[in-house]
């Protein structure tokens, strides 16, 4: 259901752009989707089939675009990336880093003709 309400927001952000432009037909979305965020590209993919349907959306071709995870760490000052499947800042080993970047999604730009 996650998935649904995704593209339901995109389709949303895009559309009304798209038609300020003078835009008859979005060809393709590029979404970038943060490694963290949960986001299900396949899910994504298969609801917009469906839910672009009679819009001028409908046969958009849709992009992914991971953004890998980057961590802040208060107590050595380390800002980067983070190993897959690792909890532990990689510079000093504390737990207490903030995620700066993985979580979100967005719609990063549309093609339109
Ligand atoms: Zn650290």
């Amino acid at each position: 259901m996650h998935e649904l309400v995704i593209v339901e927001g995109i389709l949303e952000a895009v559309i009304p752009a798209a038609k300020e432009h003078k835009a008859e037909k979005i060809v393709a979305i590029n979404l970038k989707v943060g490694e963290l965020s949960g986001v299900v590209s396949s899910c994504v993919l298969e609801y917009f089939k469906s839910a672009a349907k009679g819009t001028i959306a409908e046969g958009a071709k849709i992009n992914v675009l991971p953004i890998p995870v980057a961590v802040s760490c208060p107590d050595c000052g380390y800002q980067g990336g983070l190993p897959k499947g690792s909890y532990h800042c990689p510079s000093c080993g504390s737990a207490g880093f903030k995620i700066v970047s993985g979580r979100e999604y967005y719609v990063d730009t549309i093609e339109a003709e």
